[in-house]
């Protein structure tokens, strides 16, 4: 098997891939045997005016191998494949009388978790706070109609986790080789096969419902119980220990090893851990708003006259900015191609918006986080300081809102000007249950506020048209990262001063975005499983 690295075809070239191969290995297209691609990327930056590119790395198999690859010798962007080595699943079905691992949290992390113990034949029990995938949907959906609001049942808590009402991104900064597991345990539950090569894969709402689902009846089958409704609200420790989890505030589970994939925004269960004495420590995440613009001024932006061709992939953006002046950055996240901008509050009386879009990113609107770190430096001593920060501000949002869950929305225009009430805006807010206009600078920090301003005339210079005065920004976004870290060993991923314990996934601190909560969570197993 040969691989050709770094393959650029124009976007709107038709030709077969296969003949395409035969003709960058100089050989006829009879001679390609199969074609299968490893990874395919567009590029938009467009040289000398030249069309825009699918870079593509192709595995070809091809009759006379040997010779193709010494007549292409000094060619560096083609060679031989190397065997992929992947290490077999780990087998260690339960011993007698061995407590079965218990994960608790259903999200990325505990998914994944739970899926590897189940394979090893752990038979974990699993025990997530929220409901099933079809009830939390119809939960969420009332919510978002104008019912009400389910501390239990939202975006945050529930099959699946926050992942699962997202845009689906599983794009990724880290790098890791059980990157690929999780790709193909996601394919195995019915998603599309193109999240295997694409450089920016992506799954959706609509049709991670459906893979969660799945998933959970993987771990059922192999053995594990999943549970719903299923709180963990204490742990009980013997000589500092783990001995037992406590599920609702009465039923008892004894346990000699927990996985917490908690997520970030398991307020009360954090407080529980710490009361309980597990290291933990203060770590800064991020605040800001979600602006929103029609997806075809994107497109447009980024592809120019090819805008709207159906070969592309509706178009997404990365903007950072360097503020000197308050000494932050600012940039872009979570952007949402075709999405809509969600009602993510996991608490009563308090306000919080995200992302998500559907599998075919078709809504018309691209959306994005705009965020402004902020560090315990901002939200003063104690460990769980910056989860006080969170909420006072979230109680801020709900109330400039109007107290009902609308969400608070300003045009840039008037948060530069420091004014409200334009409702002219160049695209619908789409935040369900609905907006009102207000002042963003009532309920952000003041830091945010200005590096935000500041940050705004320079994305506009990377997007002309950008910070258009009519864009709207709805408030506020919170929940970019955990405001804690559980502290834990590098190696054993147990908590220090608590065995028993694995804290995992992005509410532990370890992870963010839905890839690297899942492979945290498998490694965390894997780390189990070996000792
Ligand atoms: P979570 O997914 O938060 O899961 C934690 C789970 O634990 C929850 O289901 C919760 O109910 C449960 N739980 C908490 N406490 C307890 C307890 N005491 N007892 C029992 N159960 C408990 N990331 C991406 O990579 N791409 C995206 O496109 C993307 N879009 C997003 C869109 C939205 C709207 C949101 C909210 C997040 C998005 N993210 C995205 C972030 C991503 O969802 C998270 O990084 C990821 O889900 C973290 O996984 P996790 O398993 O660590 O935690």
């Amino acid at each position: 098997m040969l691989r050709i690295k770094d393959f650029s075809v124009p976007f709107d070239d038709e030709t077969p891939l296969a003949q395409l191969a035969a003709q960058r290995l100089g050989v006829r297209a009879e001679e390609i045997v199969s074609v299968a691609i490893v990874r395919k990327a567009v590029d938009a930056r467009r040289y000398h005016g030249a069309p825009l590119l699918f870079v593509y790395v192709l595995d070809v198999a091809v009759r006379q191998e040997r010779a193709v690859l010494a007549r292409l010798r000094r060619d560096r962007k083609v060679e031989r494949r190397q065997p992929q080595l992947r290490p077999p699943i780990l087998e260690r079905p339960l011993g007698k009388g061995e407590r079965r691992p218990v994960v608790v949290g259903f999200g990325p992390a505990g998914m994944f978790a739970a899926l590897t113990l189940a394979r090893a034949g752990q038979a974990p029990l699993v025990l997530e706070r929220g409901q099933d995938v079809d009830t939390r949907h119809r939960d969420i959906l009332s919510f978002w109609h104008g019912g009400a609001f389910s501390p239990t049942s939202n975006v945050q808590f529930g099959e699946g986790g926050a992942g699962t009402f997202s845009d689906g991104k599983l794009t990724t900064r880290i790098s890791d080789p059980h990157m690929r597991d999780v790709l193909e345990a996601f394919v195995a539950a019915g998603a599309p096969q193109e999240i295997l090569y694409l450089h920016k894969p992506h799954i959706g709402t609509d049709l991670l419902r459906t893979v969660v689902k799945n998933l959970r009846e993987e771990i059922r089958r192999l053995g594990g119980e999943v549970r719903f409704g299923a709180q963990v609200t204490d742990v009980e420790l013997a000589g500092g220990r783990l001995a037992a989890l406590i599920v609702a505030g009465e039923e008892r589970v004894a346990a000699d090893a927990a996985f917490f994939g908690i997520g970030h925004s398991a307020r009360d269960t954090y407080e529980m851990l710490y009361a309980r004495g597990l290291a933990m420590e203060a770590k800064a995440f991020a605040v800001g708003v979600r602006i929103e613009h029609p997806q075809d001024f994107i497109d447009r932006a980024q592809y120019g006259a090819d805008a709207g061709q159906p070969r592309l992939p509706v178009a997404d953006y990365v903007l950072t900015y360097q503020d000197r002046e308050t000494g932050r950055g600012a940039y872009s996240f979570c952007m949402c191609p075709g999405g809509q901008v969600v009602a993510a509050a996991s608490e009563a009386g308090r306000l919080v918006t995200n992302g998500m879009s559907n599998y075919r990113r078709d809504s018309g609107v691209a959306n994005a986080a705009l965020l402004v770190q902020v560090t315990p430096e901002d939200f003063g001593p104690g460990v769980l300081a910056g989860v006080a920060f969170q909420r006072d501000y979230e109680a801020r949002a709900f109330a400039a809102g109007g107290g009902d869950y609308f969400a608070p929305v300003q045009s840039v225009g008037d948060f530069l000007a420091g004014r409200a009430g334009s409702s002219d805006f160049l695209v619908p807010p789409s935040y369900a249950p609905g907006v009102r206009t207000a002042r963003l600078a009532d309920c952000l920090p003041p830091a945010v506020c200005a590096t935000l301003a500041h940050a705004l005339p320079q994305f506009d210079r990377r997007i002309p048209g950008f910070a258009a005065p009519d864009v709207p920004m709805t408030g506020i976004e919170t929940r970019s990262s955990a405001p804690v870290r559980i502290r834990r060993d590098r190696q054993t991923f147990l908590a220090e001063r608590t065995p028993g314990i694995y804290p995992i996934g992005e509410g532990a601190g370890y992870a963010g975005g839905i890839m690297s909560a899942a492979v945290d969570g498998m490694k965390a197993a894997l780390a189990y499983l070996e000792v």
